[in-house]
Formats: structure tokens, C-alpha cells, sequence
């Protein structure tokens, strides 16, 4: 039976051999069991039902969850020489009483139908007068009450099949399938343990980075610059942010559409469908798009912001590469992110245990972020998928080849810290103590009395809490999850305490001095060498050295290859293989242009300030207007203490808050006046301050209406 299914391959598809598990499925489809396949998605589910719909006599009726989805796919198989239609609501009436006809003479080997319609006496009536061959649950997680995309008109069909007389075999995949889902899908659709196929979550041809800290415009651009030919998916937390990146990479010329759920459907279609058809390189959206896109060619999925939990990165992020061509998997992470999922989370109609658990679930995916280790692994591991052994080695973290230096001092310091402040605090007043702050916070709880205050004050608060982030990942450190989640020892902690575990971790968490500027000119000539050995060795650029290694070389010049190995970023290897190339483009840089003026400048302090008033060292602007906030100063005090306007401190206060620092709504506004004015903002055709202050009739301040858009990201 598999030779003729084999033979079905080669013929219709024009394929060679079976991926992982479709085999499998197929033979047990062919035997008459009810079965369920579970495969990655690109894993080739169609075929594991299109075959034994080939092979059977009869017509197979496949439910599927989306209208573009099943256009597709019929017509792939027509393209393919097969018979095939689709009902859903994309047809005019008369259009589905001239399909039902052919379907009644038995002309179609394939009938896609939506759920809605599989519920309908016309199409129950049809489908009972003729052989069937199978039926088929494309994307059967949407069956369960447990999956995430669980949809009614899904379950409800289960009942109809009972009444189905000449019900044939039935198929069951999906991509998604937790523990649960799964054995509800199996009980509903009576499908024994014998007949499900799991081949696991893994996607070899999928490289997962992780970016921190960098400028994400820049960083786009330069992606989209160097993947010209390429088409890919960038998905944003917001359709505000998805408008704004549509509009900005528009305007530069990339060849973008968007989509969210505030277009019209009209909208949303066309640009589903220019992006399908190559017409659009690039879509911008929320995650309300993807959902049923089978499009094979998609060469990377970008988030532009961390998702909520790791489901919905993997099952976006796995929208790259069907055609297990390799793809790329970013995402770019900054710690706004998590205030603003926290915000999604809060402002949910979920009940507390419910969002109880969505801070868990976003917690994991935090980790991710901060994770060192292999992402895939980080992700199986998360799906409780054991079939991963070793790492994938091409992975933004597999792929680090930062030294890796002991911080085991370091880690005994935060963790005897956190031990001492009776784990009863978060990351942010934990690093604070560390880098010896004198906040009113610390000074209040005493916390500078501690005998570990200040000892690692050499690093910024962001480096430590950073560094805090990653030792919670690796389970060094534990969080209990929350709105305000609190840290306390984890189970590693114990043995490094102990001194009979040492922590050897990259050198990005090392002190690292951000913001260097750097040669520009140096820069685009080094990058286009870069593209040149790319193109002739057929790699990625950044196989090659990353951004980030470019520019330190556009900043220290290195003209030796002793120079050029104290680069981060390049280590023996490379320093081997490419070494000498970009020595050469140095020196030949400096030899043409001479090295840029030592930029670096002096912070010039242009008022007299009292001692208490002037920033300390690295410190942003913005930063010290935010301790002074901490203090207790208000914003008016604030401007006079820092000779600045009242305006240039709220700009400071909305930076601290988008870097991830609180702001102290509730002292503010109340809930009625911050409810009142999103009201009105709503119904305004132009939201801006003035028009909001009016409508209001002057029942909130400008400070005030700032700061509730603010507190909602609408600012
Ligand atoms: P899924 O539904 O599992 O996400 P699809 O069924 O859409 O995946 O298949 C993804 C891609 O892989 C399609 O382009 C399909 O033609 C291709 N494909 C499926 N099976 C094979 C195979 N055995 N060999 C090569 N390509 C295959
Ligand atoms: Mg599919």
C-alpha cells in the first residue's frame, strides 16, 4: 500500500520520498483508522490526507479553518491534475448549488469545506448521497476547548459526524498540540493511541536569534537591506506599531503591506493576497495574521516585540521556511515589551487565575529572551518535546562566540543579595541595592545597610538587572510570577552558594560600554565587503561577522591580526578565514581618510548645578530625572531643581516608563478620569491633547492627559 502511496508522490506531487511521519500517517489512513498526525508546520500535513484521497475511491471532504487556505490548496491540486472545489463563504448561492450538484454526479476527489458550512442540512444532505473516501481535520487543534485557537463551529461538528451514515475514515493534524489537545482531539474523533503520530516540534532549517538592546529601526533596515529578494513576516505587539513600521519602511522604499484586525476585511484580503502572490515582498502585522498562511517561501519571521508566550512566537516565528529552505527567526526584545504585555494582560476580561497564568506563560517567555543557552532547545524543552539531542549550533546563541568568562563572584553577590532582602523583591530594587543607589526606596526599607549594597557599582543598574534576567533563565534565580514579580533563590542556587558551582557566562554580560560611536564611512565599506564574500560563498552575511562586530572594527581600527582578534566577534576561526580581507580594508580605509576625530565628547553642563543636581557619570538625562522623581520630588520641582521646562521633564518621565521603569499613575489620575479620557480620546477624529482637553471641559490637566496616553502607550 505505501509503494502505491509512494508512487501518488512521485506522480501528482513530484516528490521523491516522505518527510518524517507522513509515511506513517498515510498507511494508517489507508488501513481505515481513524488517525492524527502531528507534525511541525511545513512538516507536509496536506499530503498526509491528499494521498489516501488519491488512493481511495471516493470523495474526501477536508474541513479546513480558512478561506485562503483552501483556495490554495484547491488549486494546488488542480494545478496537479486533481479534481477539487471549495464551499465557504466566499461563493455566491448559485455558485454553491452548481458545486453541490457536481459534488452529488461525484466529480470531485477533494472538497474543502469551512465549518460553518459542514453544519449546513444542504451540505449534510450532499455529502450523505455519495461515497466518501475520508474526512479530513485540517488544523485540528481548533477542535479543543484546550487549544488556542479553539473554535465552536469546529467542536460542533463532531456531533453531526454521528448522524453521518456512510461515514468514512477520519484524519486529524495540526502543529499545535499540547498534551491535552491531543487527547481531546483523540477522544472526540475516536482515534486510538496506536493511530497518532507525533514526529515533535524540532525545525532544522529555522535559525532563532534573539536581539537585545538594539536600535530595532536600524537594526530592519540594515536586515531588509542586505535581504533585498527576500519576503518575510514582521510582526508587531500593536497595530498602532504595525501602521507606524508599514508607514516608515514604505517611505524608505521596501515593498510592505500591513494587516490587523482595525483594517477592513477589504483591506485585509487584498493584502493577504498580495503578499501570497509575491506582489508585497514584506507584511506588517499583528498577530491576527497567519493564521491558515500556507505560504512556503517565507524567508524570515521578524518580531519587532516579544509576543506573549512562547505558543504564539513559535507558531508565528514557524510561519518562516515551510519549504525547509533555511529561514531566519528574530526577535528583538527590549524591556518596554514586557510592560506592555503585562498592560494586554491586565486590561484582558480574564479572570485572576487565568491571568495568573498568562504572567507565567510570559515569564517563560522573558527567559527566552535572556536565555544563554541553545533557543530551540529552550523552545522543545518548553513543549516538553524530548526528541532534540545536542544543539542546533545556528542559533544567535549557538552561534556566540564571545568568550565565556567565570562570573561565579558576581553570581554568589546577587544571590546572597536577593537572600539577605528576605526574597521578597523584584530585579529592579535588587539591582538597585547592588549598584548602591541612594533612591528614597532603598533608603526607606533600609536596604543600603545590607552588607552586599553597592558592591557591584562599576555597572550600570540595566547591566546588573540584565545580568539578574539571565541568572532567573537559567534557573539560578527564581520569579514568582505577577504583575510585580519578586525574585528568590532557584534551584541552581544552592551549589554556587556553596562554592561547588561555578558560572561561566558570555562576555555581553561584562561591563560593555554601549553607544561608541563609530565610523560610518568605515562601516558601509566594511559591510559591503561582507556582502561580497557572502554572495561568493552563498551565506548569509551575517555568517560572516555580525553588525555589532563591524562597527567595533569601525571604532578601534584594528590594522594587525593581534588588533583584529580583540574585536568582539571574531575569534580564531574566522580571524583565519577572513581575518586578513578586513585588516587589508582597514588599513586601506585609514591610508585613504585618516581615522575619524576623537568624537568622544565631555558632557558640558551648561547651568550651575549644586553637587546634588548633577547627573552621576553614565547616567542618562533621563534617568536622573526619574531618582529625583523617586525621591518624591514632583514634576515642577523637578524642572526648577534641573533649570529645565516642565515639558522636557515629562519627556523624560515617558522615556524612563518605555525603557521599563513605573511611573506612579495612580498618585496621578484615578481610574474614572483615566477611563473618561480614553473615552474621548476614542471619539474624536483627531485624538491630540487640545481637542482631548476640551471635550473634557478642562476635567484633567494636560499633565494629566499625558500621562494617562502614556500609561496606554498611546504616546
Ligand atoms: P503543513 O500543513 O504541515 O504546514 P504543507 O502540507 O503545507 O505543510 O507542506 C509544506 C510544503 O512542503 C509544501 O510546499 C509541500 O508541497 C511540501 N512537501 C510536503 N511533503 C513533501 C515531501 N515529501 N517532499 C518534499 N516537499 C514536500
Ligand atoms: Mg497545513
Amino acid at each position: 500500500m505505501i509503494l502505491q502511496a509512494e508512487k501518488a508522490l512521485q506522480t501528482y506531487f513530484g516528490y521523491d520520498s516522505f518527510r518524517p511521519g507522513q509515511d506513517r500517517v498515510i498507511e494508517s489512513i489507508l488501513n481505515g483508522d481513524n488517525s492524527l498526525g502531528i507534525m511541525p508546520t511545513g512538516g507536509g500535513k496536506s499530503l498526509c490526507y491528499q494521498i489516501p484521497g488519491i488512493l481511495a475511491e471516493g470523495t474526501a471532504v477536508i474541513i479546513s479553518p480558512l478561506i485562503s487556505l483552501m483556495r490554495d490548496q484547491v488549486d494546488a491540486l488542480l494545478e496537479n491534475g486533481i479534481e477539487a472545489t471549495y464551499i465557504n463563504s466566499s461563493l455566491t448561492s448559485g455558485e454553491v448549488s452548481e458545486r453541490m450538484q457536481d459534488i452529488r454526479q461525484g466529480r470531485y476527489q477533494f472538497v474543502y469545506v469551512a465549518p460553518e458550512r459542514f453544519d449546513s442540512p444542504l451540505f449534510f444532505h450532499t455529502i450523505t448521497s455519495i461515497k466518501l473516501s475520508l474526512i479530513a481535520f485540517d488544523e485540528a487543534h481548533c477542535i479543543s476547548q484546550w487549544g488556542h485557537d479553539f473554535r465552536p463551529s469546529y467542536r460542533s461538528i463532531v456531533d453531526t459526524l454521528k448522524k453521518i451514515p456512510n461515514l468514512p475514515v477520519m484524519a486529524a493534524l495540526t502543529a499545535t498540540a499540547t498534551d491535552n489537545v491531543i487527547q481531546d482531539i483523540a477522544r472526540l474523533l475516536a482515534i486510538e493511541p496506536k493511530n497518532i503520530v507525533n514526529t515533535g516540534f524540532a525545525r532544522d532549517n529555522l535559525s532563532f536569534h534573539v536581539l537585545k538592546g538594539e536600535d530595532k529601526h536600524k537594526f530592519i533596515s540594515r536586515y531588509l537591506k542586505e535581504h533585498q529578494l527576500d519576503t518575510g513576516i514582521i510582526y508587531t505587539a500593536t497595530r498602532k506599531e504595525a501602521d507606524q513600521l508599514t508607514k516608515t519602511l514604505g517611505a524608505k522604499g521596501h515593498s510592505v503591506t500591513c494587516y490587523h484586525a482595525g483594517l477592513s476585511e477589504q483591506h485585509r484580503e487584498e493584502a493577504q493576497r498580495q503578499f501570497i502572490y509575491d506582489e508585497k515582498k514584506i507584511i506588517i502585522a499583528t498577530n491576527a495574521f497567519g493564521m491558515g498562511i500556507d505560504k512556503s517561501n517565507v524567508r524570515f519571521v521578524i518580531h519587532y516585540q516579544m509576543p506573549m508566550n512562547m505558543e504564539s512566537y513559535y507558531q508565528e516565528a514557524g510561519r518562516a521556511g515551510r519549504d525547509g529552505e533555511p529561514s531566519d527567526c528574530f526577535l528583538l526584545y527590549s524591556p518596554q515589551d514586557v510592560m506592555l504585555q503585562k498592560f494586554l494582560i491586565e486590561q484582558s476580561m480574564a479572570n485572576e487565575d487565568k491571568k495568573a497564568d498568562e504572567y507565567a506563560k510570559l515569564q517563560k517567555m522573558v527567559n527566552y529572551c535572556h536565555s544563554n543557552s541553545c533557543l530551540p532547545r529552550f523552545i522543545l524543552d518548553y513543549f516538553e518535546d524530548p526528541q532534540m539531542t545536542g544543539d542546533c549550533g545556528h542559533c544567535s546563541n549557538c552561534r556566540d562566540e564571545r568568550e565565556k568568562i567565570d562570573r561565579t563572584r558576581d553570581v554568589q553577590i546577587i544571590l546572597s543579595t536577593v537572600k539577605r532582602m528576605g526574597e521578597r523583591y523584584g530585579a529592579g530594587i535588587t539591582a538597585k541595592v547592588l549598584k548602591g543607589s541612594k533612591s528614597k526606596k532603598i533608603l526607606d526599607f533600609r536596604l543600603d545597610k545590607l552588607t552586599t549594597y553597592g558592591l557591584m557599582k562599576n555597572q550600570t543598574e540595566k547591566q546588573i538587572s540584565d545580568f539578574i534576567h539571565y541568572l532567573i533563565s537559567d534557573g539560578y534565580l527564581g520569579l514568582d510570577s505577577g504583575q510585580f514579580p519578586t525574585i528568590r533563590l532557584g534551584s541552581r542556587a544552592l551549589g554556587v552558594l556553596k562554592g561547588e558551582e561555578e558560572v561561566w557566562v558570555k562576555s555581553a554580560y561584562q561591563i560593555q560600554h554601549q553607544d561608541v560611536s563609530y565610523d560610518e564611512q568605515l562601516f558601509e565599506k566594511l559591510r559591503s565587503l561582507r556582502s561580497q564574500l557572502a554572495q561568493d560563498q552563498s551565506i548569509p552575511p551575517y555568517l560572516i561577522f555580525s553588525d555589532a562586530t563591524l562597527r567595533e572594527m569601525a571604532t578601534y581600527y584594528p590594522e594587525d591580526h593581534n588588533a583584529m582578534l580583540a574585536i568582539k566577534g571574531v575569534g580564531e576561526r574566522k580571524l583565519n578565514e577572513y581575518g586578513e580581507m578586513f585588516v587589508h580594508a582597514v588599513t586601506e580605509y585609514v591610508q585613504a581618510y585618516g581615522k575619524a576625530a576623537d568624537k568622544t565628547s565631555v558632557p558640558v553642563i551648561k547651568k550651575t548645578k549644586t553637587a546634588e543636581e548633577v547627573p552621576d557619570g553614565d547616567q542618562p538625562s533621563y534617568m536622573f530625572t526619574y531618582s529625583l522623581l523617586q525621591d518624591g520630588n514632583s514634576v515642577s520641582k523637578i524642572a526648577i531643581k534641573r533649570a529645565m521646562t516642565e515639558q522636557t521633564i515629562e519627556k523624560h518621565l515617558q522615556t524612563a516608563f518605555k525603557e521599563g521603569y513605573p511611573l506612579p499613575f495612580d498618585q496621578w489620575f484615578s481610574q474614572e478620569l483615566e477611563d473618561e479620557v480614553l473615552t474621548v480620546r476614542q471619539s474624536l477624529e483627531e485624538p491630540k491633547l487640545k481637542p482631548i482637553k476640551e471635550a473634557l471641559e478642562d476635567k484633567a490637566s494636560y499633565f494629566q492627559i499625558k500621562m494617562i496616553l502614556i500609561k496606554n502607550t498611546l504616546m
